[in-house]
């Protein structure tokens, strides 16, 4: 027994009726989507997308981190991407703490994080809007590529455009 069994047996059925093998690795809507880690999240149900469509980047918050712009330049260049989507949601925990509750946290638990930084959101909207600027403005990407900002709401569904 591994505490991954389970998702070792869910995938011997998946792979049994498996009907992807035709897909390749660019994607085929020419999107990339810059979203959180939150389980609550399904970024492909959530935008009518299926696998082979969009490229995924997921981390704590919908951060623009640097592996964030090395992905994105890969994933233009090499992978089909034309428009990148930042999508941050409604109740993230990435809003609710400041790094200095991250280092306390994980002090209380005897470990000293304060060489990590974790890109906490103290405002949303700001976040976002530093974001995609800092897309837009990275001499990496194409100029003038779409690059849009939308804010998931996961008790409803529904997504809400920024104005940034
Ligand atoms: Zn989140």
């Amino acid at each position: 027994m591994s505490a991954f069994d389970d998702l070792y047996a869910a995938n011997a059925k998946f792979a049994e009726q498996f009907g992807n093998s035709g897909l390749t690795g660019r994607a085929a809507r020419g999107l990339a989507v810059v979203t959180c880690m939150d389980s609550r999240i399904d970024p492909l149900g959530l935008l009518g997308l299926r696998p082979g469509d969009a490229k995924i980047l997921r981390n704590a918050g919908a951060r623009v981190t640097d592996d964030v712009l090395r992905t994105l330049v890969l994933a233009v260049y090499l992978l089909g991407v034309e428009r990148v989507l930042v999508m941050p949601h409604t109740d993230c925990g990435m809003a609710k703490a400041t790094d200095e509750d991250v280092y306390k946290l994980t002090s209380d638990r005897g470990v000293d994080t304060r060489s990590l930084e974790f890109h906490t959101v103290p405002d949303q909207n700001e976040a976002l809007r530093h974001d995609l600027t800092r897309i837009r403005s990275t001499p990496f990407l194409p100029s003038g590529m779409p690059i849009a900002g939308a804010i998931y709401d996961v008790h409803t569904g529904r997504l809400t455009p920024s104005p940034h």
